[in-house]
């Protein structure tokens, strides 16, 4: 018998319909996520998804790496699977988790039958097994409150598996289970983090970032790539759609009060990403927006920004601290990409003093003067799609 991985699903809350539905976008979705690292054979058994390498030429680091990122996972662990047997079982645990065993100073044995005809008990398997590895390793203590070390022992349908603690999955649920959305990517920290929190709850993405050149640079461009390829491992393929924002920006320049400058720019960047989201099937925007950390985040121009939106508009940022945000993105390893200097669109043409709180008549007024709906069209029209897929 091989190695395997052990998925222990989340949400558990889930019941009937709504969890078939969630195990089969997690299997679907692991199975994608493994292909890159060989052949597998996954399926669900009591909330536990199985992962069993078809031959050895897997890259069992590469698969586990890969589902530590896979949302709707609770825990995961490597695990020997065994026949079901107390002393197949004890060998199992004193080879495949040796190194452990030497390196720890306490433990403890937990059992789980889901397999009721197995003639011990949980409790019985549990001391069996502790008491003999005990001698095996005489320095280990038991410690059945602390222990540094928690040999489990599952006797399960077909096999039975030994492993030690699990490590965290990435939670949430499985990506696409809850629909797909537009996220509007730019270079900086916050759009990244925003991303990865809606994926987590289940949403599937498409991309949108706007982009200015020659204001902004082809460098700047790259960065988002470069942040798209981060988020992959967690969100499986990716599209970015690249808007030419670059003549909305300057017909702006020529048109609209400076101070009304950044909320009508954002209106048109609302205004394209729903465009986007018809186009792809999506049901929502996402936004990195905090309230109040900048002068377009004021609840009024928000209100002003969201007053062009049909579609609900998700901002999973929008009452976290940037040292909340930052610690995610540190975790979801965006942080060291976001912070590469770069010019975005908003940036460029920031305005020396922004109406904080603009009013919804006011800034229809203010780009009452330009071409909206033909704008809108010719910036959707030139789009450009590229491509990020994590099987390759
Ligand atoms: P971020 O760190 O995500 O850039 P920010 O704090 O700099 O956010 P803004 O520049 O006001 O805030 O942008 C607010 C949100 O608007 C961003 O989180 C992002 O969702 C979207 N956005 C801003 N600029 C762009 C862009 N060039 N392309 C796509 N979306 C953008
Ligand atoms: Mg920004």
């Amino acid at each position: 018998m091989k190695e395997t991985i052990l998925l222990k699903l989340g949400e558990l809350v889930l019941k009937g319909a709504n969890r078939r539905s969630f195990e089969e976008k997690l299997l679907h979705n692991a199975r994608r996520r493994l292909k890159p690292h060989g052949k597998f054979q996954v399926y669900i058994r009591q909330s536990t998804a199985y992962i069993e390498p078809l031959d050895d030429a897997c890259d069992m680091d590469g698969a586990y790496a890969a589902m530590e990122r896979l949302f709707g996972v609770a825990g995961l662990a490597r695990s020997y699977p065994c026949a079901k047997d107390k002393d197949a079982m004890l060998e199992a645990a004193k080879v495949y988790l040796a190194d452990k065993l030497r390196a720890a100073e306490s433990f403890k044995v937990e059992s789980k039958r889901s397999d009721k005809s197995f003639p011990m008990t949980s409790i019985q398997l549990s001391q069996y097994v502790g008491g003999e590895l005990q001698e095996a390793f005489p320095h280990l203590r038991v410690d059945v409150h602390h222990p540094q070390l928690t040999v489990y022992l599952e006797v399960r349908d077909y096999a039975a598996f030994v492993h030690a603690d699990p490590d965290p999955g990435a939670g949430g649920l499985p990506v696409g289970i809850g629909g797909r959305a537009v996220c509007l990517l730019s270079g900086g920290i916050d759009s990244p983090v925003a991303a990865w929190m809606m994926t987590k709850r289940g949403l599937g993405l498409e991309m949108v970032h706007f982009f200015s050149y020659p204001y902004t640079s082809e460098a700047a461009k790259e960065k988002v790539f470069d942040l798209t390829r981060k988020l992959v491992p967690w969100c499986g393929r990716l599209t970015v759609h690249v808007v030419p924002f670059t003549k909305i920006q300057e017909e702006m320049r020529r048109v609209v009060p400076e101070e009304y400058f950044t909320v009508v720019m954002r209106r048109f960047m609302m205004r394209i990403a729903q465009q986007v989201a018809q186009r792809t099937g999506c049901g929502a925007l996402i936004t990195g927006e905090s309230l109040g950390q900048v002068a377009s985040q004021t609840m009024q121009a928000i209100g002003c920004t969201n007053a062009v939106c049909t579609l609900p508009v998700l901002r999973p940022l929008i009452g976290m601290d940037k040292e909340e945000i930052i610690r995610i993105a540190r975790k979801i390893d965006t942080f060291d990409t976001s912070i590469l200097p770069y010019e975005d669109c908003c940036t460029v043409f920031t305005p020396k003093h922004p109406r904080t709180r603009p009013q919804p008549d006011e800034v229809e007024a203010a780009e009452s003067g330009l071409d909206v709906d033909a704008l809108v069209a010719e910036a959707v029209d030139g789009i450009e799609r590229v491509y990020f897929n994590p099987e390759k």
